[in-house]
């Protein structure tokens, strides 16, 4: 099933994001993750693709088949081509097809700097019409309410957003953002530009300090004054801080379900006591 389908029979689309264990640990250990989030009834869970997209690690097309074929839920699996050429890509598609996966969130990946990237795909847009072109897939892209970090403004990065929905991203997700408002303003400039896909807001629980600053450091959102007096009023509590983490997000979702958001994705860390917590709390807001 495609997941912009969904959006077509529920007012409030909501799903969670999970990432593959650390390759020390084995795979089976996001059983006991899943076994807990299935309990939530997402209505997808996507999976991200190892930075720097290391061909040989399987675990994104691996976890995603465990979903689909073990719990019976949709899965989304992300897939970066910065590190990859074309020949590569279409093995790692021929490998999701065999596993039946049918949505693919499509990404350019990060450039990192002890890593020149390949020439195959410039951008995520090339990537999406490269996958439209083999056929057989749904796909999804990314976008960012406060801009992406390389972009000089945020008219050019709503353009280039346009140039993956043209190339065929039936639904986006948005990059965690802290700031309702931002979302909202951001949601605006994509229907100015055309943009008719249903977008979801990526909302990350933030449970501890150092989670804060790397996410910050590495996206650059802002952080709006209401969440750093939070933060810094519990920053040496952890369990404190956890719960002032939850209900911010908790309160972010109440207020962008009732500005009649398309959807919530969920950055779960593969943390399911957490996503727990917040689902339990907007589950009836969700279903109304
Ligand atoms: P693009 O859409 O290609 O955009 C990247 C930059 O290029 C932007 O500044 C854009 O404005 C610009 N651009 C785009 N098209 C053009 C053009 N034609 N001409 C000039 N400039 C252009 N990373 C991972 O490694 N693994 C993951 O699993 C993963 N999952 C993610 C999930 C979500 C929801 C999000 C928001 C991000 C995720 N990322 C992941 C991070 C992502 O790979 C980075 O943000 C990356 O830097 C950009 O990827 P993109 O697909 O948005 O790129």
């Amino acid at each position: 099933m495609s997941i912009a389908q969904l959006f077509e029979t529920k007012s409030t689309v909501f799903s969670f994001e999970v990432f593959p264990p650390k390759r020390t640990s084995p795979i089976e250990t996001i059983y006991s993750t899943l076994d807990e989030l299935q309990e939530l009834h997402p209505d997808f869970i996507s999976v991200t693709y190892g930075a720097g997209g290391n061909l040989a690690d399987n675990s994104t097309c691996e976890i995603a088949s465990i979903i689909k074929n073990h719990y019976h839920i949709e899965p989304l699996a992300h897939l970066t081509c910065v590190n990859s050429t074309e020949q590569e890509i279409k093995e790692v598609l021929g490998r999701l097809k065999q596993n039946g996966i049918e949505n693919i969130l499509a990404l350019r990946g990060d450039i990192s700097p002890d890593r020149p990237p390949k020439t195959d795909f410039a951008h995520a847009s090339d990537l999406i019409s490269f996958i439209k072109k083999q056929g057989g897939f749904h796909v999804s892209g990314a976008c960012y309410p406060e801009g992406h970090i390389e972009c000089d403004s945020l008219v050019d990065d709503v353009l280039h957003l346009r140039q993956k929905v043209d190339a065929g991203a039936e639904h986006l997700v948005s990059q965690l953002f802290f700031d309702n408002d931002s979302f909202y303003r951001f949601v605006e400039r994509a229907r100015i530009a055309g943009i008719q896909v249903p977008i979801e807001a990526g909302i990350m629980p933030v449970v501890n300090k150092k989670q804060i600053e790397r996410m910050v450091s590495l996206c650059g959102a802002s952080l709006p004054p209401k969440f750093t007096k939070v933060m810094s009023r519990y920053e040496h509590n952890p369990q404190a801080l956890r719960d002032a983490g939850i209900a911010y997000a908790i309160d972010q979702i109440v207020d962008l379900v009732s500005n009649n958001v398309q959807g919530i994705h969920l950055y779960t860390m593969n943390n399911p006591y957490v996503a727990r917590r917040i689902s339990e709390s907007v589950s009836s807001l969700l279903r109304a």
